[in-house]
């Protein structure tokens, strides 16, 4: 017996809940045709082409985002890199459940922006990430493929260019049995008919006409059964990527898109012209069509339950039918719409929300049957437990608890995201390919209940979820984790020794359960740390304990990666747990690998009082304390209002003008505080939207331009120039290792009175100068860097950390 699943948290597929909805997923059984769109990033997505196709013609519509969009920067809350993949996986649910399409990924690492396939692809591995392309293709069986970009070089991002080109070579690989063959056996073969590119908008709608093979679709359709035209659904979906800050304002009204075919047989008309979209499509499939029309036929508003009995119809013709990609894509459909039109909600909850292995965990798995149609409960199984028989006929409207203790097998794996466990090179999670690229993460722990109507028997699966009550954000469901008994985490994820003197590492133990057991610092080759083991004794869930070690460096410069392995009950792990909890996401608890990288560098400072105004969300004043810096995170009331003369040095975070709007009011304090001796230090802004017009105290524009690879040369200028040399002297050597990229949005133009001491580019591009300006000004230093010290000082990259400690003294002797 097949089962059904519905799941209210984070998984694919979607129960309706209102009578309109019901209808519409009833129309939806009798469309057999499928659309996969194909792009780079979370956010590339168009919503309102996948809001149409899904919802407005009942299209089974996926989007596959190569990435997870962990490259990005989070505009709400401190995550970043694996993190924000985590977030941006959950936005991308969340747009699904309102857009209605599915979701797909590839290995890719969105490892930051690359300005062109080439370089994209030497870093990903272009057959790689093209095999859970062509994988994709197999699974989900497209009737057609769209791109969001054009294979050719006008994507404005590397990656959006490799997407497309992609696309492309799997929409003619994946119905070759000689590529992937590796795939073929468990997947078969998959030949899309026709390839599109959802190309921009021409001028003028009037111009559409006159590009030839391009095709027009109005997704600005309204659903009087929504209440809401497709565009207007897919501004709701599209600002689920809030940590992108991408909310939208829906647009009503006709809105055409347009489609340029790229490959597969000439269409004149529509996307699916000439493809079989009905059951015909599936031989004996009239008898199940059949069955539907009946059900529409039977369909009543007021009280859906009435179609129960065509749709079991429905289900036995199915059943009679050979195995099928869409008959078993329909039956999951089929049993989501009886379960809903049955009025049933069945429910798992648990008193905890995470278990680890080898514990016990109390579940209420619950039934209310909120329609018409008889349902028997026959059983309730929670886990890998034995079935609770019930053999119960549901009362109406009364709801029907079983308590279940449910023991989680020792072997269980803890619910690390899948693609997070091991970790990844530079291009590429490794994580087995079938795992990657699945959308929704599977739930930890499901209960399992079989349901009788009439005769037939289903199974309906949901996840074990942990509800809790805010009392101003109300209900909060989160999936059930199973977590390890003790987690291990430092303050922060780099600890610096700028002097080559031991220091105190403190770890944080924090219990899942009463624990007790030893930690260690597992150190890299030549660090030492006293004692080698710290036992703990936690009492109690969320019981935490900070043990301290003292580590010693090796005498020369050193950076490596200690792990923090937990033992309990001879059982070891290295897992570190993050909260993710933001309203527009389900509540998480995220595991990662628990580590702390150790830099031993030498690093001389001058001046130690640091003011420090957070931009859009940076790390950077955690690693200036460790450095010997007094850090005092200062506010707009601040700028406006207190004394500045006091700090030795004033460091604007990320991208503070583009988000700080009070800034401009403040920015002529600042700058009189340089004038009157101080040192500040602004780091990089986006060139659009920035609060005020004058960074600096002399005229200074930004520009684009950025420098992707993060270990092209650095031209020394003016080695003699002060922030190349005081405190600590800055060779070329100090510009390896950096992460991600050199620097971004450069200044395009500045005064002559800004000294330029530094120079780099991206391979084959002209030398660019603005990634770090200086000047003095009155008895003062303002300096502008859009190199990237956001990224490089968190990952403790040590030249970076030198150069950073010259900026903020600010060339004083
Ligand atoms: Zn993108």
């Amino acid at each position: 017996m097949a089962a059904v699943a519905i799941a209210p948290v984070s998984a694919q597929g979607e129960v309706p809940a209102s009578a309109g909805e019901m209808w519409r997923s009833l129309e939806k059984l009798r469309v057999l045709g499928s659309v996969l769109y194909v792009a780079a990033h979370p956010d590339d997505e168009n919503t309102a082409l996948l809001a149409y196709l899904a919802r407005g013609r009942h299209l089974r519509t996926a989007y596959l985002s190569l990435t997870r969009g962990d490259g990005g920067q989070n505009l709400i809350g401190p995550e970043q890199a694996p993190l924000l993949g985590v977030i941006r996986t959950h936005e991308l649910l969340a747009a699904r459940a309102i857009d209605g399409a599915e979701q797909f990924f590839t290995r890719a690492v969105d490892f930051g922006y690359s300005k062109s396939a080439e370089e994209t692809f030497s870093v990903w591995g272009r057959e790689e990430v093209l095999a859970d392309v062509v994988r994709v293709l197999r699974t989900f069986k497209p009737d057609v493929v769209i791109t969001r970009f054009p294979p050719r070089g006008d994507a404005g991002h590397g990656h959006h260019t490799a997407s497309a080109i992609l696309a492309a070579e799997a929409f003619a690989a994946a119905g070759d049995p000689a590529r992937f063959p590796e795939q073929v056996k468990e997947l078969g073969t998959w030949r899309p008919r026709r390839l599109f590119w959802n190309t921009w908008r021409p001028a003028t709608d009037e111009q559409a006409p006159q590009v030839p093979r391009l095709l027009t679709l109005d997704v600005g359709v309204f659903d009087p059964v929504r209440g809401e035209s497709f565009a207007e659904l897919a501004a709701r979906a599209r600002s689920m990527h809030k940590s992108q800050g991408f909310g939208a304002a829906p647009r009503r009204g006709t809105l055409p898109n347009y489609l340029e075919q790229l490959g597969g047989e000439p269409a004149s008309r529509d996307l699916l012209e000439g493809v079989d979209t009905s059951w015909g499509r599936v031989p004996g499939g009239r008898a199940v069509d059949a069955a539907l029309v009946e059900a529409q036929k039977l369909f009543d508003l007021r009280n859906p339950a009435k179609v129960v009995p065509a749709l079991l119809a429905a289900r036995r013709a199915m059943a009679a039918l050979p195995a099928n990609h869409w008959v078993e894509v329909k039956r999951r459909e089929l049993e989501q719409l009886l379960v809903a039109a049955s009025g049933l909600w069945l429910e798992a909850v648990a008193e905890q929300r995470g278990v680890a292995p080898g514990d016990t965990l109390s579940v209420t798995a619950t039934a209310v049957h909120r329609g018409t149609a008889p349902v028997v409960l026959r059983w309730v199984a929670v886990g890998v437990g034995e079935p609770v028989v019930r053999d119960q006929l549901l009362p109406a409207n009364r709801p029907v608890a079983t308590q279940v203790a449910v023991v989680v097998a020792a072997t269980t794996p803890v619910s690390a995201p899948e693609w997070l466990r091991r970790p990844p090179t530079l291009g590429l999670y490794q994580v087995e390919p079938a795992a990657a690229i699945q959308g929704a993460p599977r739930p930890p722990l499901v209960a399992r209940f079989l349901l009788a109507f009439e005769s037939e028997e289903v199974e309906v699966v949901v996840p074990v979820v942990h509800r809790t009550v805010d009392p101003v954000r109300g209900e909060r469901v989160r999936p059930v984790a199973v977590l390890p008994p003790v987690t291990a985490a430092t303050e922060n994820g780099v600890v610096i020794f700028p002097s080559g003197a031991p220091r105190p590492l403190q770890v944080r133990v924090t219990a899942m359960r009463a624990a007790r057991g030893v930690l260690r610092v597992q150190l890299p080759p030549g660090w030492r740390s006293e004692p080698e083991a710290l036992p703990f004794s936690l009492a109690g869930a969320g019981q935490e304990a900070v043990l301290q070690v003292t580590v010693t460096p090796p005498l020369a410069p050193s950076r490596g990666v200690a792990r923090l392995e937990v033992e309990v009950d001879g059982q070891r792990s290295f897992w570190r747990s993050f909260e993710v909890d933001y309203d527009h996401l389900p509540p998480t608890t995220v595991l990662l690998p628990a580590q702390v990288t150790l830099v031993h560098e030498p690093v001389r400072i001058a001046g130690r009082r640091v003011g420090y105004v957070m931009g859009a969300g940076d790390e950077v004043p955690a690693v200036l304390r460790q450095l010997g810096y007094q850090v005092t995170l200062l506010e707009d009331a601040d700028l406006e209002s207190a004394g500045l003369e006091g700090f030795d040095a004033i460091v604007i975070g990320a991208r503070a003008y583009n988000t700080r709007p009070r800034l401009a009011a403040a920015q002529p304090r600042l700058l009189a505080y340089v004038e009157g001796g101080g040192t500040l230090v602004v780091q990089y802004n986006t060139s659009r939207g920035l609060v005020t017009d004058a960074l600096g105290p002399f005229p200074l524009t930004l520009g684009r331009d950025r420098v992707t690879v993060e270990d092209v040369p650095v031209t020394l200028l003016v080695p003699d120039h002060p922030v190349l040399t005081k405190p600590n002297p800055i060779s070329r050597a100090d510009f390896d290792g950096w992460v991600q990229e050199r620097g971004l949005y450069f200044p395009a133009s500045w005064d002559p009175r800004y000294d330029a001491p530094l120079a780099m580019q991206d391979p084959g591009e002209k030398a660019l100068t603005g990634g770090l300006l200086v000047a003095r000004y009155g008895q003062g230093t303002f300096i502008y860097t859009a190199l990237a010290f956001f990224r490089q000082l968190p990952a403790g990259v040590p030249g970076a950390l030198r150069l950073f400690a010259n900026l903020l003294a600010g060339g004083r002797p």
